[in-house]
């Protein structure tokens, strides 16, 4: 007993039963190691059970009860398998809970009548009945391992085809038993952790045992992260580069003509960037800001530092608008000074003598070599719209120019140290003064007439403003054709004042006619989806009315009302929300109250989870399995520090006994190749 290496074969033990092999493999479970890092997805307390729920609930309960009666039904092509089941202790005095399967035929083989069953599952109402639909499930049987699976935490862990959560308990619980938990080998540098953490993350006496058996092995999932990222930064960093001292002749010429002068924040992190590039190794690094805090400028003196240096600096954006919209602006300031600058987008391929120093684009012109011979620089525009493999694939770039991404979207730092931990980091933290404020309100659909009313007055006074629309992505016939409506809607609501309409569907070029018509004040009301989240630019628009706004993150709302507020006078962003429960009032009045973006993505993260923000990032750093980037912060935090000092320790990862480190990042730097493939 307690004498079996961590890495000992399961095929190797007679207590793993033959035909579970395949299934456990297609799960990754080849040794007693790999069953032992087989973490819980949840647990249940099959201690204190939930109550049996008379109402909808969106919590999920876990219920225990005796079945009491099983039905089959066919339903046309349905098929219907249905179980009522009863709270032992209160009888027929409890309500029942009715359980159901639709097209699972293997249920029906497995639930009988006066089973005593486990369900964990969401109650919902179907007429007067409770009713759980496809319920998690677990048969309580009375035999020996009953203690096992009942009357306690019980772990559930990610099962798979042909083998169920409670045969992975039965086979972890075995593998506790019979391994030298001090052969695992972990991450974190030289530690061990006490036989009781890996006891008490699968089955935890108590929670709170749970609890620090978790924060042990999370900092060790998180050291491995930082690992990689730190590994990654090193390289990129190690590779090539050249120095671009530019002369700064230009930009001093730039910031003469401007009609303001720079913040504080702006300055200063010109100055890193500019320091960064006059270095002779790559610059990779991420430009936070606020919407509306001035990043272009910072990535024009970029732009104009490293064209100084002989190269050429490429600008790209997300979408065609903006990118035309940066090539004016760029044009505007630059076209005095007699400074070239090209734009190339698919809709406009402007043939250019040589080597243009200055390139704005769309993204695409990444994937493009053409007119990108000499590439010193390439900045990324509003970089949340970007992959993160796209951005691997760009920092891999055989040509090693210097890049800076830059994003509107405050990023909370855990995250900026998972995701961006391969860049260093600059942060513009306030915006220029002198901007109006931007007054806004929830308000529910009644109150359209006086919304109304007001966009009239203002319109009249000669002000602009924006209607948005949720989501009218290129795939959304339907919402395209609802745009059109509510585009003639409002010309009707708001005549004399002239209406223009452009969603992700209009060609480039019918896009770019209406925006201009907009930037000139040609149009009074611009009725968008959120093509215009990012970037675009009209200091005169002070009105923005968000439709059914509750559809919206609230880091996006803060993004498209960033449209607005740009020019001295005071600004309105209106939300509208048909809000009978209160509830996405309550959401929503967190953009009332606060206008810092990154209060905002805290507030967005509290309420929706950070997958959203991780996406569906293809990162090739190893999956989550323990660790909360929410609540977990200053573990990451802590394990980013030791690998740094470990990592400059040189030769750390090259150390005969640091060899499961390295092999590792190997697998990570596998894995990214894969998923890029
Ligand atoms: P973002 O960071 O959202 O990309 P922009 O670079 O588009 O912001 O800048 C928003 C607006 O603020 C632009 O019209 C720009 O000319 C103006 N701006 C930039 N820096 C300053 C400054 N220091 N003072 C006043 N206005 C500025
Ligand atoms: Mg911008």
């Amino acid at each position: 007993m307690s004498c079996l290496p961590a890495g000992t074969k399961l095929e190797d033990l007679d207590w793993v039963p033959r035909p579970r092999l395949a299934a456990l493999r297609r799960l990754g479970l080849l040794t007693t190691g790999d069953l032992l890092r087989h973490f819980p997805r949840r647990y249940e307390d099959r201690v204190k059970f939930d109550r049996f729920p008379d109402e909808a609930s969106e919590k999920p309960l876990c219920l225990f009860g005796i079945v009491r009666k099983t039905v089959y039904r066919r339903f046309g092509a349905r098929r219907i398998f249905e179980a009522r089941i009863e709270d032992e202790a209160a009888g027929v005095l409890g309500s029942p809970l009715v359980c159901r399967w639709f097209n699972m035929p293997w249920v029906q083989k497995m639930i009988t009548g006066d089973q005593q069953i486990v369900v964990f599952g969401k109650p919902r109402l179907r007429g007067k009945q409770v009713v759980m639909e496809h319920p998690e499930f677990e048969i309580i049987e009375e035999d020996a391992g009953r203690s096992l699976h009942f009357d306690r935490i019980t772990p559930i862990h990610p099962a798979g085809d042909g083998v169920t959560p409670r045969a992975l308990r039965e086979l972890i619980h075995r593998a506790l038993e019979e391994t030298d938990l001090s052969t695992i080998p972990l991450l974190w540098p030289g530690n061990t952790v006490p036989a009781s953490v890996w006891n008490d993350v699968h089955f935890p006496p108590h929670s709170e045992a749970r609890e620090t058996a978790r924060r042990q092995l999370v900092r060790e999932e998180f050291f491995g992260i930082q690992l990689v990222v730190c590994s990654r930064h090193a390289a990129a960093r190690s590779q090539g580069g050249t120095a671009k001292p530019g002369t700064g002749r230009w930009w001093a010429e730039v910031e003469k003509s401007l009609p303001f002068t720079l913040t504080p924040s702006q300055r200063r992190v010109m100055e890193e960037i500019s320091t960064d590039l006059a270095l002779p190794r790559r610059m990779n690094r991420l430009l936070q800001g606020d919407v509306g805090s001035g990043k272009t400028l910072v990535a024009l003196r970029a732009m104009l530092q490293a064209a100084e240096s002989g190269w050429q600096a490429a600008l790209m954006a997300p979408t065609q608008i903006l990118a035309e919209q940066h090539y004016l602006n760029f044009r505007r300031i630059l076209d005095p000074l007699g400074i070239p600058v090209v734009l190339r987008t698919a809709a406009r391929k402007e043939q250019p003598d040589g080597t243009p120093p200055l390139v704005i684009g769309t993204h695409a012109l990444l994937f493009e070599k053409a007119g990108l011979e000499r590439p010193g620089l390439l900045v990324i525009d509003e970089q949340h719209k970007f992959g993160v493999l796209q951005r691997s694939r760009l920092i891999a770039r055989g040509d090693s120019p210097d890049v800076l991404v830059m994003t509107a979207t405050p990023i909370p730092r855990t995250i900026t140290q998972t995701l961006y931990g391969d860049l260093d980091v600059s942060i513009i933290r306030e915006k220029p003064a002198g901007r109006g404020r931007i007054i806004t309100a929830v308000r529910e659909p009644s109150k359209l007439p006086d919304i109304i009313k007001f966009l009239r007055d203002k319109t009249a006074e000669g002000r602009q403003a924006y209607i948005v629309y949720p989501l009218i992505e290129e795939s959304e016939k339907l919402d395209v054709k609802a745009a059109g409506v509510e585009f003639e809607k409002w010309k009707t609501l708001l005549a004399p004042a002239t209406v223009g309409l452009v969603h992700g569907r209009l060609d480039a070029g019918e896009k770019e006619a209406t925006m201009q018509k907009f930037r000139d004040g040609t149009l009074s009301v611009l009725v968008a989806t959120t093509v215009i989240e990012v970037g675009v630019d009209v200091p005169n628009a002070c009105i923005m009315l968000i439709e059914e706004a509750g559809r919206f993150g609230l880091s996006q709302i803060h993004q498209l009302r960033g449209r607005i507020g740009r020019g001295a006078e005071k600004s309105y962003c209106i939300l509208l929300q048909e809000d009978p429960s209160g509830q996405a009032k309550e959401k929503l009045s967190v953009l009332e109250k606060t206008s810092d973006g990154f209060e905002i993505a805290e507030a967005d993260l509290q309420l929706r989870g950070p997958g959203d923000i991780l996406g569906t990032a293809q990162t090739g750093l190893p999956p989550l399995r323990l660790g909360d980037l929410l609540r977990d912060g200053e573990l990451m935090t802590e394990a980013r520090r030791v690998a740094t000092v470990l990592l400059d320790s040189d030769p750390f990862l090259s150390r005969p006994e640091h060899r499961h480190f390295r092999e590792f990042v190997e697998n990570a730097a596998a894995r990214t190749a894969v998923t890029e493939g």
